[in-house]
């Protein structure tokens, strides 16, 4: 766990901060600020910094964050209407905090 890193701190339990998934190796939490009626975080539990610092041994659990989310679609009711995965990466892409996490953003009229 690296220091001070808030989404080690709520994914090792340490917060409040509700689960909608948890596995040995990821969590799921909706975004505080929701850009979308659905809004979702889908963080490893494991404190990689960005994309940038994604190495082989990580194949695993990128697969498993695209695996998460096709298990939380039907459950957030958006598998038929649809949804956007993405990760910012540094700041200039708009990535605020510095542990690796995949949005999921859906739930609009379609
Ligand atoms: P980034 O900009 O780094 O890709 O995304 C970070 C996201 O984390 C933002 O959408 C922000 O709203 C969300 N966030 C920041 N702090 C917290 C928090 O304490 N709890 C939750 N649930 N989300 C947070
Ligand atoms: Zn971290």
């Amino acid at each position: 766990m690296a220091e001070d890193c808030l989404f080690c701190r709520i994914a090792g339990g340490e917060t409040n901060t509700e689960f909608l998934m948890e596995t040995d190796k990821l969590v799921v939490f909706e975004d505080i600020n929701p850009l979308a009626p659905v809004h979702l975080l889908l963080v490893p539990k494991q404190h990689i910094r960005s994309v940038n610092d994604l190495t082989e041994q990580d194949r695993e659990i990128l697969a498993d964050l695209i695996f998460a989310a096709r298990d939380m679609a039907p459950k957030m009711g958006v598998d038929s209407t649809g949804y956007r995965l993405f990760f910012n990466v540094e700041k200039g892409g708009g990535q605020e905090i510095f542990h690796l996490h995949m949005h999921m953003i859906g739930g609009w009229e379609s």
